[in-house]
Formats: structure tokens, C-alpha cells, sequence
């Protein structure tokens, strides 16, 4: 903890004003099915002692489910480890090594927890790989916490085309042509029971097409800007826009080679990731960006390789010139307000 951009080297406003903030991360992998143990400092790029010590309040935990060969026993086991993975998230909600976590399903339970001193687990779930043909089972989602859905991840699945088609699994470039007629149902359906639709991972023709089937404001949890690195899982300009237009949010992501083209984690810093947050800020304005790290998933680079250093983020938009408010806002107040908009909108 003696480099440079160690928080121990930041500013006390600095270092007040990022602790006075929601600090939200809006992607963050868990190991499984085993792992370090989230309450314990050890090897995961988010534990709950790095979140405490780096000043970040709140996450999103996704239950991940990486696409294979698509059948009817292989999306039922999909399901069964979206619910496991979840019903483990879930389980973090306690108190342990004097550390205090909760689980919470809306803008407001994330705020309070803020002022009660408690980290947030905001449960979630990445791949609709999990929902097979069963509509059914996004109200189960649902029911254990589950606040987005990642339509896809690397690969086409019965809902959508990936950005990033599997050749190993048969994809063609596409297979929908965007969403299905079953994955605009299961658009609904998220709208219904009050999910966020996230269009990170998703081809161009699915992100659009989710875009005017949702009737709340589509996300990308994880992604960047496609101006600054030429990338599938990154936006490009009309994209954004499109993000502006249904008044949607952005998050940019701390994934090296989606921040500079072919970098490695070492290649990449602090200024790197805040060059894509000021270009989207410029282009839709800021009510439509925020952060997101991708931690235990690929996310980390240089001043930023784990929760402990959240604060070197906060350090970098400071010195940029992005006021409290701003910073507020990237930090996860956009996306909370994309929260409230689904929540209201819920049945
Ligand atoms: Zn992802």
C-alpha cells in the first residue's frame, strides 16, 4: 500500500468527500462454487473488508451462469446455479469479523444502509442463459433480491444475440436478429416484477430492440466507450444516445481491454477509465454515466485493482473538476434513479 495512488496518499477532502458519498459498483463477480470467504481481507478483488476500507457502500453481487451448449436439462441447470448463486449472495447479509453487510432491493435500502453505516449486497443476475424457456423463472429471480438481468453473456441464448457470438457453441453472427419474440416477453416480464434490463454483453440489434421493448430505462452494468477502445462490449456514439433517449445509464467498467485497445491490467490507470466516463459525460450529459469495476470478472488496473482502492477513482474525477454533485451522480446516483423509475413502474 505505499504506491502512489494508494488511498493512504489522497487528500483528507478527497478521502471525506468519497466516504460522505453511496458508492455504488454496479458489477461484481463472486468465486464459485468455492472461494475465500467474503468476510475475510483475502485474494477476491471485492471482500467486504476491501469495501470498508476502500470506502465503497454498496455493490451489485451477480449470480453468473456462463453459456454452454443450449437444452432443456442444460438451461434447467443454469437456472438451479442462478438460484444457488443467489440464495449465497443472500447469505451475506449478516454480521461477522465486525463487519456488517445487508441485502437491498431498492434505491431506498441502498441509501439507508448508507446512513446506518452497513454495506449494501444488491443481488443480481448476469446471462438469461439461467431463464431458458420458463418466463416463470425471472419472478423467482426476483423473489430472492435479483434486481437486473444480463439479457446475455458471450453467446446467443433463447432470449438474444451476444455481442460476442460463441463459435465454439454453433453461433452465427446472429441467430434472432436482436431479441427473440421470447426475449422481448421476458423485457416485459423484468418490467413487471421490477428488474432492470442490462444490455451490457448484448449485440447492437438486441441492445436497440431492448431499448424500445423495455418500457423503463435499459442499463449496461459493465461496458465502455467504443470511440475510445473499438471493442463488441463497448458503445458506440449512437448507442449512447439511445441511452440518453430512454434515460438509461451507462457504467463505465474497469475492464482493461475495453478501456485501451489489447492493453493488459498494468497498461492501464485511474485517467484511462476517466477518459471514457468524460467522453460519455460530454456526449449524453451526466445524468447518464456511472462506474462500475468488474471485479472477480476481469475488471482491475493500475490505481485501481480492488474494492480497497475505490477512492482512487473518486481522486481522479475530483482532479478532472466533477463537483460533489457530479461525482454523487456517477457514483451511483444515476443508477439509483434508474431504480426508483423500475420500481414505480413495477406491477
Ligand atoms: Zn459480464
Amino acid at each position: 500500500m505505499n504506491d502512489a495512488t494508494s488511498p493512504d496518499s489522497l487528500s483528507p477532502d478527497t478521502l471525506a468527500l468519497h466516504r460522505a458519498l453511496v458508492t455504488l459498483d454496479t458489477h461484481i463477480d463472486i468465486p464459485w462454487p468455492t472461494g475465500p470467504d467474503a468476510f475475510q481481507d483475502g485474494t477476491r478483488r471485492v471482500d467486504l473488508p476491501k469495501m470498508v476500507r476502500g470506502g465503497l457502500s454498496a455493490g451489485c453481487f451477480v449470480a453468473y451462469v456462463p453459456q454452454t451448449a443450449r437444452t432443456p436439462a442444460t438451461e434447467d441447470g443454469a437456472f438451479a446455479r442462478a438460484v444457488a448463486m443467489l440464495e449465497h449472495i443472500n447469505a451475506m447479509g449478516r454480521t461477522e469479523a465486525g463487519i456488517t453487510a445487508r441485502v437491498t432491493q431498492t434505491a431506498d435500502e441502498i441509501e439507508a444502509a448508507k446512513a446506518d453505516g452497513v454495506l449494501a449486497i444488491v443481488p443480481c443476475v448476469e446471462n438469461g442463459f439461467a431463464v431458458g424457456a420458463d418466463l416463470s423463472r425471472i419472478a423467482r429471480f426476483r423473489a430472492l433480491g435479483a434486481r437486473y438481468l444480463t439479457l446475455t453473456h458471450n453467446g446467443h441464448n433463447a432470449l438474444a444475440d451476444s455481442c460476442n457470438p460463441r463459435r465454439d457453441l454453433g453461433d452465427r453472427d446472429t441467430e434472432h436478429g436482436g431479441l427473440s419474440a421470447l426475449g422481448v416477453a421476458a423485457v416485459k416480464e423484468l418490467n413487471r416484477v421490477g428488474m432492470l434490463v442490462d444490455v451490457a454483453h448484448v449485440s447492437r440489434d438486441t441492445m436497440l430492440q431492448a431499448s424500445e421493448a423495455s418500457s423503463t430505462p435499459i442499463v449496461s452494468t459493465h461496458s465502455c466507450i467504443s470511440a475510445l477502445c473499438d471493442h463488441p462490449r463497448n458503445m458506440m456514439d449512437w448507442q449512447l444516445d439511445v441511452i440518453r433517449k430512454v434515460k438509461g445509464v451507462i457504467q463505465i467498467t474497469a475492464v482493461a481491454s475495453f478501456l485501451k485497445p489489447g492493453a493488459k491490467p498494468a497498461e492501464v490507470t485511474v485517467a484511462d477509465f476517466a477518459d471514457h466516463v468524460d467522453y460519455a459525460v460530454k456526449r449524453i450529459g451526466i445524468e447518464h454515466v456511472g462506474i462500475s469495476s468488474d471485479f472477480d470478472g476481469g475488471g482491475g488496473f493500475t490505481g485501481w485493482h480492488n474494492a480497497g482502492e475505490s477512492a482512487n477513482v473518486t481522486a481522479e474525477l475530483v482532479r478532472r473538476g466533477y463537483d460533489r454533485a457530479a461525482i454523487q451522480l456517477l457514483w451511483g446516483g444515476n443508477f439509483l434513479r434508474v431504480m426508483r423509475v423500475v420500481e414505480q413502474m413495477a406491477a
